[in-house]
């Protein structure tokens, strides 16, 4: 499986901020993994035109192909921009938009049917985890915002631990692993065919610094990045980790 370096840029960026696409396309022309940016929605077609062999993911997706849902987006009009993937579940998409574990599926099966592979979130808060009940919420959160198993298109899933999530706290690598492993095996009863074939990564306060001893976790298989994925010279070394790791 190739590995994914996937950045989230959330409501940040403006054209100027596209040249830290061009740069990276630059510096990674031959990567070992996958590059994946998510810039907002406004930004998919512009960022396409820059991002030569990187591919363009967006962070959210209506679940239904049109109607009348103003200011939403289909999945079908970002595949139409160039997206290849969409973020689904985010933490932030959950909590402030009140998102559950069924919206996040029928997103995510939205955008399969729209051919782009969904990135998609799950992750614990910190309650939860003080709580001992971290392995539960996830377990909860595989069963219910996955697509059916009868569906062999791919997707990806990214372990984000709410409390992680632009903080600077990172899990310790045994909590990571625990959880990973967990994802993996869960994938394995749910999703036969595709378990050993579904990227597993982590988010969460990547950046340079730990980025390869994150990367050291056996399924660790690359990290969705927020605040280091903003700029060029950040999210390369993170990019290089993973080529290396
Ligand atoms: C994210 O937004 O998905 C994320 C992981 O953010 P950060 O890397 O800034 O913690």
């Amino acid at each position: 499986m190739r590995k994914i370096a996937a950045g989230n840029w959330k409501m940040h960026g403006s054209r100027l901020q596209l040249d830290h696409i061009k740069a990276l396309a630059e510096r990674h022309k031959e990567a070992a993994c996958d590059i994946i940016i998510c810039p907002p929605a406004a930004f998919v077609s512009l960022a396409r035109d820059y991002a030569g062999p990187l591919e363009i993911g967006a962070q959210d997706c209506h679940s239904e192909e049109k109607g009348a849902y103003t200011g939403d987006i289909s999945a079908q009009m970002l595949a139409e921009l160039g997206a290849t993937h969409v973020i689904v579940g985010h933490s932030e998409r959950r909590a402030g938009h009140g998102e559950s574990n069924a919206t996040v599926c029928a997103k995510a099966r939205a955008a399969q049917k729209a051919g782009l592979i969904p990135i998609i979130c799950i992750g614990e808060t910190l309650e939860e985890r003080k709580a001992g009940a971290a392995q539960h919420v996830i377990k909860e959160q595989l069963d219910d915002s996955l697509p059916e198993a009868s569906d062999s298109t791919p997707f990806v899933v990214a372990y984000e631990p709410v409390w992680a999530i632009g903080t600077g706290m990172v899990p310790r690598l045994e909590e990571i692993d625990e959880i990973h492993q967990l994802c993996r095996s869960e994938l394995r009863r749910s999703h036969p065919m595709l378990a050993d074939e579904t990227p597993l990564l982590y988010g969460g306060s990547v950046k340079g610094s730990n980025a390869a001893e994150i990367f050291s976790v056996a399924d660790v298989d690359g990290a969705l990045v927020g605040g280091a994925s903003l700029k060029a010279e950040d999210f390369s070394p993170i990019i290089e980790a993973l080529e290396q790791s």
